[in-house]
C-alpha cells in the first residue's frame, strides 16, 4: 500500500487531497455451470448458543444476502421468472485444483474459483480474493454484485470474481507465487482482455496481479491488459490503489449537503482500516472531517477529538499495532459500532452489521465500503431507525471504475495523469449516485433499492437486445 507521502515509481507523490467542496453478455460461449443451489433469503436464527457476537459476522452468507436484495427488486420491477432465472444464476463456473509442492516437501492442495456471472454489459470484470474462507457460494454473491456494480456505474463490463482459499498473510512470498501462477494456468482459457479482467481483492495485491500479467504473457504474449490493479511501473494505473475509497468520499460530498453535514464538523467511524478503510479516512482527513474511530481485525481505537489517521497509517505501516497507537482509547470492537457519529462506514468484511448489533448503530449515514457488510434485517432496522444508508453496490464501484481507466490505458498504450483520472472518478460516481437517486426519488426508494432496480434494467436491457434472453 502507498503511503500519501511517499513518492510513485514515476518519482511523483499519488494525489491525496480533493479539491473544495463545492459541486454540488452475452457472448455464445459453450458454459460450464454448475449447480446453483437456491438457498433461502431468511436470515436464519442462530442455532442456540451462536448467537453472532457483535464485531463478528453474520450468520447469514453474502450469496443470500444478495440474492435477497436482487429479488426483491425483481418482485417490484415485475421481472418475469424466465429472465429472473438467467440473472440469479452464473453464466460460467470455473472450479480448479491447485496443488503446490511448498519448502517442507509436501504438495498443499487449494483451490481455485471464477464465477462468471453475466456478459451482457461487456467483458467479465471483477477482484480475486484469498482469504480461508473462500468458497464458491461467497465467489458467486461477489461475482453477481459486480454485475449490478457495473451497470449502476455505467461502464462497460459484466460481472465476475475469483478466489483462492488460502491465507495469504501465512504464506511465503515464493509460495504465494506458485499458487498465482497455479491458478492461472488452469483457468487462463476463460480470461482474455475481451473476456474476464480480473483484479485485486482483499488478500491480494499488485504484487499478484503482476504475476498473474506474467504467467498470463508466457502463455499468450504480453498482455498488460488481462487484469488491473498492476503495479505502476507494469502499465498499472495512477490512482488505482487509492480509488475505492476516494470514490466513497465522493458519494459523501454528494449526500451531505442534502443531510445537512459539512465536512467541519462531520464525525466519521471506519471498521476496517485496510486499503478500502484507510484511504477513505486519509483522504476524508484532508477535507476537514474528524475522524473518531477506527478498528482492524487487531481490535478498535477511538478519539472524540479526532485520530491522525495519516500518522496512523504510517503506523501500521511500519509494522505497529492498530491498539498500540497512542494518543487513543482502546475499546472493544463490539462497541465501534455504537460510537455516535455522522457516518459510519464499514470497510471490513461482509455481514458485519447484522440483527445482533444494527439496533447499536448510532450514524446518521452509512457509507458501505466492503462488500455486503449489511444484512437484509440490519437494513430494515436502520430503515427504521431513519439511517441514510449508501449501498456498497455504489458505493464502493471506485475501484472498478478505475480498473477499467487501467485497461483502457492498457488497450491504447498510453498513460494519464493522476489528476485526470481522480477527476474522472469524480465525474462517474456523482453521475452514478444522481441517477440513483433520481430513481429513489420518483420512485419513493432507499438508495439501495433504487441502485438494484437501475443495475438490474440495465442489464436486462442489453441482454434483451443482444438476443440473449
Ligand atoms: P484489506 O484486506 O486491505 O482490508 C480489510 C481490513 O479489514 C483490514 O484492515 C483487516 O484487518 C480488517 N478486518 C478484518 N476483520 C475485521 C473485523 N472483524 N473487524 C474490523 N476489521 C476487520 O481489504 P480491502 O481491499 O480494503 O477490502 C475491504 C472490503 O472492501 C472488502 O469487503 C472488499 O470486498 C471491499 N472492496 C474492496 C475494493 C478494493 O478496491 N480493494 C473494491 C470494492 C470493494
Amino acid at each position: 500500500m502507498t503511503d500519501p507521502e511517499e513518492r510513485d515509481g514515476q518519482g511523483r507523490a499519488p494525489v491525496l487531497s480533493e479539491e473544495p467542496l463545492t459541486n454540488s453478455s452475452g457472448a455464445a460461449e459453450v458454459a460450464e455451470v454448475s449447480e446453483v443451489t437456491e438457498t433461502d433469503v431468511q436470515e436464519q436464527a442462530p442455532p442456540p448458543g451462536t448467537q453472532p457476537q457483535p464485531s463478528s459476522p453474520a450468520h447469514v452468507s453474502d450469496l443470500d444476502i444478495v440474492k435477497h436484495y436482487f429479488d426483491t427488486a425483481c418482485d417490484r420491477l415485475g421481472v418475469p421468472d424466465d429472465v429472473r432465472d438467467v440473472l440469479r444464476t452464473s453464466y460460467r463456473e470455473t472450479v480448479v485444483q491447485i496443488p503446490v509442492r511448498f519448502a517442507d516437501g509436501k504438495i498443499h492442495v487449494f483451490k481455485g474459483y471464477r464465477v462468471q456471472h453475466n456478459g451482457a454489459r461487456g467483458p467479465y470484470k471483477g477482484g480475486l480474493r484469498y482469504h480461508p474462507d473462500v468458497d464458491l457460494d461467497e465467489v458467486r454473491a461477489l461475482a453477481m454484485l459486480m454485475t449490478w456494480k457495473t451497470a449502476i456505474a455505467g461502464i462497460p463490463y459484466g460481472g465476475a470474481k475469483g478466489g483462492v482459499n488460502c491465507r495469504s498473510d501465512q504464506l511465503k512470498p515464493e509460495e504465494l507465487q506458485a499458487i498465482t501462477r497455479s491458478l492461472m494456468d488452469k483457468i487462463d482459457k476463460v480470461l482474455g482482455p475481451n473476456r474476464d479482467i480480473m483484479a485485486p481483492d482483499v488478500g491480494t495485491n499488485a504484487q499478484v496481479m503482476a504475476w498473474l500479467m506474467d504467467e498470463y504473457g508466457k502463455l499468450h504474449g504480453h498482455t498488460p491488459a488481462i487484469v488491473t490493479g498492476k503495479p505502476i511501473p507494469l502499465e498499472g494505473s495512477y490512482g488505482r490503489e487509492s480509488a475505492t475509497g476516494r470514490g466513497l468520499v465522493y458519494l459523501y460530498r454528494e449526500a451531505a449537503p442534502k443531510l445537512g453535514l459539512s465536512p467541519s464538523t462531520t464525525t466519521v467511524v471506519v471498521q476496517g482500516f485496510g486499503n478500502v478503510g484507510s484511504w477513505a479516512a486519509r483522504i476524508l482527513q484532508q477535507l476537514g472531517v474528524r475522524i473518531i474511530g477506527v478498528s482492524n481485525a487487531d481490535g478498535a481505537i477511538r478519539n472524540d477529538d479526532g485520530i491522525d489517521t495519516v500518522k496512523l497509517h504510517e503506523f501500521i505501516e511500519q509494522g505497529g499495532k492498530l491498539t498500540d497507537y497512542e494518543g487513543v482509547d482502546t475499546i472493544s470492537p463490539d462497541d465501534l459500532i455504537a460510537i455516535p457519529c455522522d457516518v459510519f462506514v464499514p470497510a471490513a468484511l461482509g455481514g458485519m452489521i447484522h440483527e445482533g448489533n444494527a439496533d447499536r448503530v448510532q450514524c446518521k449515514v452509512l457509507l458501505e465500503g466492503a462488500n455486503s457488510p449489511t444484512t437484509p434485517v440490519a437494513d430494515e432496522i436502520l430503515r427504521e431507525k431513519d439511517v441514510y444508508v449508501i449501498p456498497d453496490v455504489m458505493a464502493n464501484a471506485g475501484g472498478v471504475v478505475v480498473s477499467y481507466f487501467e485497461w483502457v490505458q492498457n488497450m491504447q498504450h498510453f498513460r494519464w495523469e493522476e489528476r485526470e483520472i481522480n477527476d474522472k472518478l469524480g465525474n462517474i460516481m456523482r453521475r452514478a449516485f444522481r441517477e440513483v437517486d433520481a430513481v429513489a426519488r420518483q420512485k419513493d426508494l432507499c438508495l439501495r433499492d433504487a441502485a438494484y432496480e437501475l443495475g438490474i434494467e440495465r442489464v436486462i436491457e442489453t441482454a434483451r437486445t443482444r438476443g440473449y434472453i
